[in-house]
């Protein structure tokens, strides 16, 4: 694709360029006015033309940007480089004319990595198919606690161009990035970066999971320091060895097991760094101990040896490890947990919206009511069923594709108890809860982990975690 062109990381003139912005919204719009700033003529292609579109061509048009609604697929004449939102599908016929005419394609990321300055910060990368979120700002976390001026940015908080042009001066970032994110991102050249696992997602963008494979592995391309692999998942370190990256660059391996040398593990309870440290052939440095993250379920633990691991290879001390590491509170709807009723903790994981999420939630608890559902998006729920058949007390079935779910069960956990509510209405949360409640015994936990989107049911995962939540006080209410 058009993006394999630039693979130089000059700086770039944008004065007089006439530059292509393509798809409206949260990286477009800004995009687009940093890019007129710079001296560049604008144009903007948007496939749909709503009411939010409209109101956003209006606002860009004032300062003397074009936008073309309605039409993102033709190229416009005279293009010398498309700026992208990253989920543009590779496949578009927009790229496909970028390629014949030899006009470069950079995403939101690959813009922002352009315009830093000189003396910018570098980059701590993480990708992964699950667990972004909360490693960056683990790893935000950690790098505070050592006195770093720092920010998570990425899809979260900061935007990327904010803070490679903000007022605000860091000394190191933290950055999550995500796959069509990396894909658009051909210059892009980390200090050090982290894949924390790879399982099949997003498999219809990226056309195989090779390609979404490849678009994760270019994390790693041109690192100085480190590159982060998960031990446990063999994909992710054969992508490092693929990486062509900066001499001297290490192999850093975390696991939850105990650590080889060039490795950060967990012994007996401890999070240990057995890579950053004099002698590693012998010695060991304890970071923390488990009970330092929240919440401790084993990939969270994964999570913050990842975190760990990026912070050391910047030259982050031990103490701030186990500082940040404490003072790091997830995300909403990230094992939440909501309440305890009659003996039964209720947990939230709205944001396992894929299977492979729901796996590590599923592994977190011995005996577990499971309420799933919602929209399956092509995913296969056999091997997920079958891993966690043992824990589970009993499952509640809601949402579009709940058969989905019930038949995996069925080949794989017959005895285990099914509730399938037949209902895809947004007061259906509140009879899962109650036939959840039915279904548990003191020690259990009711774990919300759907392994499915929300969007058939609710606005978002929010919205879903919201229902869950609110349901399950009702219940403790009730109680009295
Ligand atoms: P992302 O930003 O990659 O979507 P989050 O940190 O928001 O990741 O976590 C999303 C969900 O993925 C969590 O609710 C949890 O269920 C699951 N999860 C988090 N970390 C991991 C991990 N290391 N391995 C597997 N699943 C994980």
């Amino acid at each position: 694709m058009g993006s394999g062109q630039v693979t130089s990381s000059e700086p770039f003139d944008f004065q007089g360029k006439h530059v292509t912005v393509a798809g409206l919204g949260v990286s477009g719009v800004p995009a687009a006015k940093v890019l007129h700033g710079l001296g560049a003529t604008v144009t903007v292609v948007n496939d749909g033309a709503d009411e939010r579109a409209r109101a956003q061509a209006a606002e860009l048009e004032a300062l003397g940007i074009t936008v073309r609604l309605g039409d993102g697929d033709t190229l416009p004449e005279g293009t010398e480089l498309i700026v992208t939102a990253p989920g543009w599908k590779p496949d578009k016929p927009l790229f496909a004319a970028a390629a014949q005419a030899g006009v470069p394609v950079w995403g939101d990321v690959e813009l922002a990595w352009r315009l830093r300055g000189p003396d910018a910060a570098p980059w701590l990368a993480v990708t992964g198919t699950n667990g972004k979120t909360t490693t960056v700002q683990m790893l935000a976390s950690i790098l505070k606690a050592a006195g770093l001026r720092t920010a998570a940015v990425g899809n979260i908080g900061v935007s990327l161009l904010d803070a490679v042009l903000g007022e605000e001066k860091y000394d190191v970032l933290a950055v999550e990035l995500s796959s069509y994110q990396l894909h658009w991102a051909p210059s892009l050249r980390a200090h050090s970066a982290a894949v924390l696992n790879l399982a099949p997602d997003h498999l219809d963008w990226h056309g195989s999971m090779e390609a979404y494979a490849a678009d994760k592995g270019r994390i790693y391309e041109g690192n100085r320091v480190a590159c982060v692999y998960n031990v446990a998942d063999k994909a992710t370190e054969d992508l490092v060895r693929e990486a062509d990256v900066e001499e001297g660059c290490r192999a850093i391996g975390f696991t939850l097991g105990t650590p080889a040398p060039s490795q950060l593990g967990v012994v007996e309870g401890i999070l240990v760094d057995r890579a950053f440290v004099e002698n590693r052939q012998k010695n060991a440095q304890e970071l923390a101990e488990v009970a330092d993250v929240n919440p401790p379920a084993p990939h969270n633990i994964a999570n913050a040896l990842a975190a760990a691991a990026l912070a050391r290879a910047y030259g982050v001390p031990a103490k701030a490890v186990r500082d940040g590491l404490r003072a790091f509170t997830p995300d909403a709807h990230r094992i939440a947990h909501v309440a305890d009723v009659d003996g039964v903790a209720y947990v939230d994981d709205s944001k396992a919206t894929n299977t492979h999420a729901a796996e590590a939630s599923l592994a977190a608890y011995e005996s577990i009511v499971w309420i799933a559902g919602g929209l399956a998006k092509g995913a296969v729920f056999d091997e997920l069923v079958a891993k966690a058949a043992q824990r589970l007390r009993g499952a509640v079935l809601i949402g579009a594709d709940r058969a989905l779910i019930r038949e995996a069960l069925a080949r794989h956990a017959p005895e285990v108890p099914v509730v399938d509510l037949d209902r895809t209405d947004t007061g259906a949360m509140r009879a899962a809860v109650q036939e959840a409640r039915r279904l548990a015994r003191p020690g259990d936990t009711v774990l919300l982990a759907p392994a499915c989107a929300s969007m058939d049911m609710f606005v978002n995962y929010n919205k879903r975690g919201d229902a869950f939540a609110d349901a399950v006080r009702e219940l403790g209410s009730a109680e009295g």
